[in-house]
């Protein structure tokens, strides 16, 4: 018998049920992707598509190796896996779930048109350490709260990951680079990442072995670098989060005074499931604020101070920083993701969702789930969201977290010679430190966009009023 594993957000061979199922239970199996033309599904944005193309030609190679072919195809999903269960004659159909509310509607309908075609269907548990229905509050609802989430998945004892499949007689691997255009900018990104899952595993045994002990400390600071990394490769499924959790579990047994920074790095790998929680229990995150009365906010619209955002030229350096760094490598760490976002929706008043939409264009590793769930928390429309009087100062933040200006100065080169004390406050300097800097303010670095103090009375006017309504 013939099966057939349609691959989506798990872009591996180790740990993937539904590929482990498909080979156990059949003579053949053939492996397919779909690039999704379908209401529901929300396409990669522009630097996820580059990745994507990258890991399906590693995914590829490792599935020929065991083997499996793997096609890809493109159209609306749902005729695309009628037509191949078809074509290759195929007795079942194998995937691993999604839970966006419109992914889960339209593999419900898939499924149903299979059936209906004599094919049969599996579905299995592989993004999330536990599925959002498994997991619930003492009165049975869908947790808001992180920290009593976060006990509760402590709590538990998370699948252990499926071992690799048996290797069966290796093929040619396919031509997937058929079609691919890469774009020009792809290759600024191409020299920060190391795409498929050899590579994931191999960054998470590095971070493990060499980083772990100081995330909790160094995890705030953005020219540090001691995190993982390993989001983009989350985001495809190159590696999952059950396979970081029993790999950080097993390095902690073999040295037990790990227990706080391991804790703290796995929670953070639960607010990963927090997010997805979110995503499943609701409707679309993306554009609906989880708190109602947020979509009564006005916004403002200025299309000159979005693009100044975008572009990292807002005259607020850590923000700057930020900005450039997510265009030149696609990714910003978290601590500068929460600044700019602050920056966006409370001082600029401009609506979270152009943010949201700019990250998912961006970022390698725009996910479906915590891109919008972090941004509602940002602006305050989210669960458990910073409370909205809570604004950040990007100055002071820069001053705290970026101390000596290494990250300012490594992506807004203009302003390297500033000396510490002015690095993120250049437009106060004393015209002698800017001269001798080089720097000239309004020409070859903006003034700030926006007034700090002002734009923090108007963004809490502006909450104040929701509450009136
Ligand atoms: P590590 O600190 O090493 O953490 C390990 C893993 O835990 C991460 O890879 C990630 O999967 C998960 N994780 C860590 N922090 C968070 C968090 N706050 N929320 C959810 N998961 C988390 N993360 C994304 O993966 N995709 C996004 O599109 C995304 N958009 C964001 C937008 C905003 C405005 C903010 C404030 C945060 C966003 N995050 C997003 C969360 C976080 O910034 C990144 O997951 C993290 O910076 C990735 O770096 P890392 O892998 O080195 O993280």
């Amino acid at each position: 018998s013939t099966n057939l594993v349609w691959l989506r957000n798990d872009l591996r061979v180790s740990d993937n049920p539904a590929l482990s199922a498909a080979i156990k239970h059949g003579d053949k199996t053939v492996a397919l992707y779909v690039h999704e033309r379908t209401d529901g599904v929300r396409p990669p944005g522009a630097a996820g598509r580059w990745w994507l193309h990258q890991s399906l030609v590693s995914l590829g190679r490792d599935l020929a190796g065991i083997g499996i072919a793997l096609i890809v195809r493109s159209g609306e999903s749902q005729a695309v896996v009628r037509d191949a269960a078809a074509e290759f004659a195929v007795d079942c159909v194998y995937w691993n779930r999604r839970y966006a509310p419109g992914e889960v509607a339209v593999d419900a309908a898939i499924k149903a048109a299979l059936r209906a075609q004599g094919v049969t269907v599996a579905s299995f548990g592989a993004n999330v350490l536990i599925e959002p229905w498994d997991i619930s509050t003492g009165q049975g609802r869908p947790y808001s709260v992180f920290t009593p989430f976060w006990r509760s998945i402590k709590a538990r004892d998370i699948d252990r990951p499926l071992p690799r499949p048996p290797a069966g007689e290796p093929i040619e691997s396919s031509d997937l680079d058929s079609g691919y255009v890469e774009p020009e900018w792809a290759g600024k990104l191409a020299q920060h990442w190391q795409i498929g899952e050899a590579a994931a595993q191999a960054k998470l045994g590095d971070f493990l072995d060499e980083r772990l002990e100081i995330y909790p400390a160094g995890r705030d600071f953005p020219a540090k670098s001691v995190t993982s990394m390993l989001s983009p490769h989350l985001r495809f499924g190159e590696i999952s989060p059950r396979q970081i959790w029993h790999s950080a579990l097993a390095a902690l047994h073999a040295e037990p005074e790990r227990q706080a920074a391991t804790d703290k790095f796995l929670s953070e790998l639960a607010w990963r499931d927090f997010s997805y929680h979110q995503l499943f229990h609701r409707a679309d995150i993306a554009t609906e604020p989880m708190q109602p009365k947020y979509s009564r906010m006005h916004w403002r619209e200025s299309r000159a101070d979005l693009v100044a955002w975008q572009r990292g030229q807002t005259g607020l350096p850590i923000i700057d920083a930020g900005m450039r760094e997510l265009w030149e490598t696609g990714y910003m760490q978290n601590r500068v993701r929460m600044l700019v976002a602050s920056v966006l929706a409370k001082n600029m008043l401009i609506d979270w969702r152009e943010g949201e939409r700019w990250f998912w264009d961006c970022l390698v590793d725009g996910d479906v789930a915590s891109n919008p769930a972090s941004w509602q928390w940002v602006a305050g429309s989210g669960l458990d969201a910073a409370p909205y009087f809570r604004i950040f100062n990007p100055v002071t933040q820069g001053e705290k977290f970026d101390t000596e200006g290494d990250y300012v100065r490594r992506w807004v080169p203009e302003l390297a010679r500033l000396p510490d004390k002015w690095i993120h406050r250049p437009a106060e300097a004393p015209d002698a430190v800017l001269e001798a800097a080089n720097v000239s303010i309004g020409r070859n670095y903006p003034r700030p966009i926006v007034d700090l103090q002002s734009s923090r009375v108007r963004a809490l006017e502006a909450s104040a009023e929701l509450k009136e309504e």
